[in-house]
C-alpha cells in the first residue's frame, strides 16, 4: 500500500521524533531516509561529537587531575583508533535504538531519497510514488564551504571529514569559532594537537553572552589554542606543516598552519533533490518559508528543523516536529518554543536560554540580574570545576525569568532548570521555591537567583543592578 496519513521525509531527530508522534496520534506514517536514521545529530553530529569531547577530556583530566586528588596517573596514553571505534560504537548503538521505536511504533520506512513531486506525491529515488494527506520535509542541513581559493585542496575537511579520520592530526586550523569550531578544538587540543583558530566576527561564540566568549577565549588560550578573530580567511594553498591558511587580521595578512584545515564555518538546507520538476515553494532566503503552524506555501506540505530559519540544533528539530503534527491534527502545542536552549560542550560547558542582560538593554526591557561565581560552590571545589558562573536575567517589577547564561560544570544539564521556568512564566521566587540537595553544582542556581532579589546566602551582599 503506497498511501499514508503522513510521509516524513528525512529521518534526523526532526523527521523521525515527528513520525513517531504521528503514529502515536494514529496516523499512518510512512518514513523516507537516504542514509540512515538519527541524521546529522547521530550520525554527524552532536552524538559522535560529545562521544570525542567524552574521551578526549578524560584524557585530559587524568593528566591534569589525578595527581592533585592523590592518584597516580602515569604513563595514560590513548589509542586514537580505538576513540573512533568508541564513538562508532555509541553512534550504531543509539541508530539501532531508532530503527527499533520507529518498527515499534508501525512506521513503515523507506531506504532512498524523496522528492517532493508537483502533484503532492512523494517518488522514492525517481522510481517509487507514494502518496499521503500530508508531507513533512525534514531533510536537515550539510556543511557549507567558504568559496575560496584552496577549498577543495585535500586535507581540507568539514565536521563530515573530521569524524571520519582514521589517524589523529597533529595540527589543524580550524576556520569559524562557532559551535563545532569550538567543540572541535576541545577535542584536538585535549590529546594534544596544535590548534588555530580563526574566526571573521570579533568574538567566538559570538551568538553568546559576552563574558561567556571572552573567558572561553581565556581558557583556550590556557590550553595552548592560537586564537584569530576578526579575521578573515582569503586562501588555502600546499606547503608549512601541510597546508597554509592565508587570512587577513585588521586588515594586515598573515597565515596559520596545519596539518588539517577544518572548514566550520556553518550549514546550510540540504534541498538537494528534495524539489520534482515544477513544484513552486516559497524560500525565505536559502531556507523553506513556513508559516506560524510550519506549513509552507504548498497546502498539507510541512518543514522543520534546519531547512527552515531557526536555531539549528537537534533538539529545535525535535520540538518543531512535535508541533508540526500537533498543528496537523488540529491541536494547540503544548511546548513552548520560546525556551529553546542553546550549549556547548567545552571545558567548562556553555549554555543559555532565553535573553542575556545585553539583549535587555537593546530591548529596553528594565530586568533585574543575579550572578554566582562557582568558585563558591562546594560541589565545584571538591572536582576541581571552580572556574565559571551563573547568571539570570528577570523582569523588573514582575521578577518573571527572561533568560540564563551558564558557564560551569553541568552547565549543558542544569539548564534545563532555567529552560522549564521560562516555558512556564515562572518568577525567581517560584524557581526559588524547590530545596536543591546539598553538595550539587545546581545549588549555585540556587545563588544566582537569590542574587538577584538581593538575598544571595554565600556571597557578600552587593549593590542592586538594573
Ligand atoms: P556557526 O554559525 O555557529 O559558526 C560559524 C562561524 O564561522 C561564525 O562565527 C562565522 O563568523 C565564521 N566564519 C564564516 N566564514 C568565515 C571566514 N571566511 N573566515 C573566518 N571565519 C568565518 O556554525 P557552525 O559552528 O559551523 O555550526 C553550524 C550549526 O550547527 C550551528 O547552528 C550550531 O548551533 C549547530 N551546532 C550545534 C552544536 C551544539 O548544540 N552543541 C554543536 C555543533 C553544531
Amino acid at each position: 500500500m503506497n498511501k499514508f496519513d503522513l510521509i516524513v521525509i528525512g529521518a534526523g531527530p526532526g523527521g523521525y521524533v515527528a513520525a513517531i508522534k504521528a503514529a502515536k496520534s494514529g496516523m499512518n506514517v510512512a518514513i523516507v531516509e537516504s542514509i540512515r536514521a538519527g541524521g546529522t545529530c547521530l550520525n554527524k553530529g552532536c552524538i559522535p561529537a560529545k562521544a570525542m569531547i567524552h574521551a578526549s577530556s578524560l584524557y585530559e583530566e587524568m593528566h591534569r587531575e589525578a595527581g592533585r586528588v592523590g592518584l597516580s596517573a602515569d604513563n595514560v596514553s590513548f589509542d586514537y583508533g580505538k576513540i573512533v571505534e568508541y564513538k562508532q560504537n555509541t553512534t550504531d548503538e543509539l541508530v539501532k535504538g531508532i530503527e527499533g521505536l520507529l518498527e515499534a511504533n508501525g512506521i513503515t520506512r523507506i531506504d532512498g531519497r524523496g522528492t517532493l513531486e508537483k502533484d503532492g506525491s512523494v517518488t522514492v529515488n525517481g522510481d517509487m510514488k507514494l502518496e499521503a494527506d500530508k508531507v513533512l520535509l525534514a531533510t536537515g542541513s550539510v556543511p557549507s564551504l567558504i568559496p575560496i581559493p584552496g577549498i577543495n585542496l585535500k586535507g581540507v575537511v568539514t565536521s563530515d571529514g573530521v569524524f571520519a579520520l582514521s589517524k589523529m592530526p597533529e595540527s589543524m586550523v580550524i576556520i569559524g569559532g562557532g559551535v563545532i569550531g569550538v567543540e572541535f578544538a576541545t577535542v584536538y587540543a585535549n590529546l594534544g594537537a596544535r590548534v588555530t583558530i580563526i574566526e571573521a566576527l570579533p568574538r567566538i561564540l559570538q551568538n553568546m553572552d559576552k563574558e561567556i566568549s571572552q573567558n572561553l577565549k581565556m581558557i583556550f588560550k590556557k590550553k595552548g589554542i592560537e586564537i584569530h578573530t576578526g579575521a578573515s580567511v582569503k586562501s588555502i594553498e600546499e606547503g608549512g606543516d601541510g597546508l597554509i591558511v592565508n587570512y587577513e587580521e585588521k586588515d594586515k595578512p598573515a597565515q596559520a598552519t596545519g596539518a588539517l584545515v577544518v572548514c566550520a564555518a556553518g550549514r546550510k538546507p540540504n534541498l538537494e533533490g528534495l524539489f520534482g520538476e515544477g513544484v513552486e515553494i516559497e524560500m525565505d532566503g536559502k531556507f523553506v518559508a513556513v508559516n506560524d503552524k510550519f506549513e509552507t506555501s504548498i497546502p498539507g506540505v510541512y518543514a522543520i528543523g534546519d531547512i527552515i530559519k531557526g536555531t539549528q540544533l537537534a533538539h529545535s528539530a525535535s520540538a518543531y516536529g512535535i508541533c508540526a503534527v500537533d498543528y496537523m491534527n488540529g491541536r494547540e502545542p503544548e511546548l513552548n518554543l520560546n525556551s529553546i536552549p542553546g550549549c556547548v560542550y567545552t571545558s567548562p560547558e556553555i549554555a543559555q536560554v532565553g535573553i542575556t542582560e545585553a539583549d535587555a538593554k537593546d530591548a529596553g526591557t528594565d530586568v533585574i540580574t543575579g550572578k554566582f561565581i562557582m568558585s563558591a560552590n562546594g560541589k565545584s571545589l571538591i572536582t576541581h570545576e571552580e572556574r565559571g558562573f551563573i547568571k539570570v536575567v528577570a523582569e523588573e517589577g514582575s521578577h518573571r525569568i527572561l533568560g540564563a547564561q551558564m558557564m560551569c560544570a553541568r552547565a549543558t544539564d542544569m539548564i534545563a532548570e532555567f529552560t522549564t521556568a521560562i516555558a512556564n512564566d515562572m518568577t525567581v521566587e517560584q524557581l526559588l521555591a524547590g530545596v536543591r540537595p546539598h553538595p550539587t553544582y545546581n545549588e549555585g542556581i540556587t545563588e544566582a537567583l537569590e542574587d538577584a532579589i538581593g538575598e544571595a546566602t554565600h556571597v557578600a551582599p552587593k549593590r542592586r543592578r538594573k
